[in-house]
């Protein structure tokens, strides 16, 4: 069995930036924007179309959201901040008070379903109003189709 390996020096990788002429977006303007559920390009029209899923284009402006990429990323931060809250809180009303257990889950079952809740749309709206900012996917009009990898394994068979 022969195994090659290929050596990339960075010079010799393309300079994604040559030729580059899409004009900026503000980021922070953008994630403020997706955040209030609102389209980051104008900030006009909705971002989702019921809960969490995203319209296909702003009814405003025509952008197309259809080909973000969040998946996983929302419930990954809305986890990591509503744990940050959640803990810490629990753990200083457990130094202090010392609470019966039936009080603790009574605040803090559904005190962790309510921010979980209260913090999923805004972050997927950030998270989505960030890869339009900064053209990642399909968001970016050079981009070829962004379609997953094919499986490596497929062809071994
Ligand atoms: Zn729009």
């Amino acid at each position: 069995m022969n195994v090659q390996y290929k050596t990339v020096l960075p010079d010799a990788q393309p300079d994604s930036s040559a030729g580059d002429t899409k004009p900026a977006r503000p980021v922070r303007r953008s994630i403020f924007r997706g955040m209030a559920g609102k389209c980051p390009a104008c900030g006009q029209g909705k971002l989702f179309d019921g809960f969490l899923a995203t319209r296909h284009a702003c009814e405003a402006c025509g952008e197309a959201f259809h080909h973000h990429r969040a998946d996983d990323a929302p419930p990954y931060f809305t986890i990591t901040i509503v744990g940050h809250i959640i803990i810490p809180a629990l753990l200083a009303v457990e130094v202090l008070w010392r609470p019966a257990l039936w009080i603790h889950m009574t605040i803090w079952i559904p005190l962790t379903i309510l921010l979980a809740f209260a913090f999923m749309r805004p972050v997927k709206g950030a998270l989505v109003a960030l890869q339009w900012a900064l053209y990642m996917h399909g968001f970016d009009p050079d981009a070829g189709e962004d379609l997953p990898e094919p499986d490596p394994a497929a062809s071994i068979k």
